[in-house]
């Protein structure tokens, strides 16, 4: 990860003195079981250097259907500290009645709002810790056709709350010109259905470089996804992470194969500053407001 993440390296010199104090980024993954959602942390946890140090208790306090656990790890590079934990929600969808499955996860985003709110209110302000959900990685299944229901529902239920990322799970198992044409009508329905995705802003003083990246980036959304924690043999003798075929490997680091490394792109390096940014200065505080307004304040 030190080699070729550069989050130490982050753009905003605003933000200079908390990145150095330490900082939290927090990235769910959601979706129907089966779909690679634990693999794929596995795979973005597989690619730091360190091992992750700690799994944290599923949180106690909310014995939903959905069964919500985290894993953090600590990742230093160049002296800045982070803390980058993925919140993992398997059940979801995996029920007769799928009515509502979105519910725990919108209780478990806002009492991460709540709990933030009560830090800042405390007179010692000092030391909070945000542990606010800054990206929500959706897994649609590989269908090549459209949304389901049940992505529409919870999409349209979680946008104004999270930064939502969409994802096409298991990616190798549709070709590419179905993942193009499965890309543009993914993109339609969303437009349709008037669903907010989190889309980095292009700065009119951004240099041509990042203009370019952030492009690139944002074009290839959703992101065509393969997750594997295995390595597997190439025909040209190479040890690589991938998934074997009979007529070949599809390569997880290989950007001619999948998306995986500019979604990772994106998250860690990137975008992470705008996922923050957008998700303290707007989503944050609107659900602020609107809560200070239901209290009659
Ligand atoms: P989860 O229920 O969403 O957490 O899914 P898992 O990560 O447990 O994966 C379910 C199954 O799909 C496992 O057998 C994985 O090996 C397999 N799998 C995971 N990711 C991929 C992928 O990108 N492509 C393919 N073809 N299979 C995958
Ligand atoms: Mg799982």
């Amino acid at each position: 990860l030190l080699a070729f993440v550069g989050f130490a390296n982050l753009p905003n010199q605003v933000h200079r003195k908390s990145v150095r104090k330490g900082f939290q980024f927090t990235i769910m993954v959601v979706g129907e079981s089966g779909l690679g959602k634990s693999t794929l942390i596995n795979t973005l946890f597989n690619t730091t250097l360190y091992a992750p140090k700690e799994v944290l208790a599923p949180s106690a306090e909310r014995p939903k259907t959905v069964a919500i656990q985290s894993i953090s790890a600590d990742i230093e590079e160049n002296g800045v500290r982070l803390r980058l934990t993925v919140v993992d929600t398997p059940g979801f969808g995996d029920f007769v009645n799928n009515h509502e499955s979105w519910k725990p996860i919108l209780d478990n985003i806002e009492s991460r709002f709540d709990s933030y709110l009560e830090q800042e209110n405390r007179v010692n302000r000092q030391k909070i810790v945000d542990n606010r959900v800054h990206a929500c990685l959706y897994f649609i299944q590989p269908t090549g056709h459209s949304l389901k229901p049940i992505d529409v529902e919870f999409m349209r239920q979680l946008h104004t709350k999270v930064n939502l990322i969409p994802v096409i799970a298991k990616a190798d198992t549709l070709t590419d010109e179905e993942i193009l044409k499965f890309k543009q009508r993914i993109l339609s329905d969303i437009a349709h259905h008037q669903i907010h995705i989190f889309q980095a802003p292009i700065y009119d003083n951004d240099d041509e470089e990042t203009i370019a990246e952030n492009e690139e980036i944002a074009s290839k959304i959703p992101f065509a996804v393969v997750g594997s924690d295995r390595e597997v043999r190439t025909a040209d003798g190479r040890s690589v992470r991938g998934r074997s075929y009979p007529w070949g490997v599809i390569e997880v680091d290989n950007e001619e194969h999948c998306d995986f490394v500019k979604l990772r792109q994106m998250l860690i390096r990137t975008n992470m500053e705008e996922l923050r940014e957008h998700t303290n200065d707007v989503l944050y505080e609107n659900w602020r407001s609107e809560k200070l307004i239901n209290m009659g304040v």
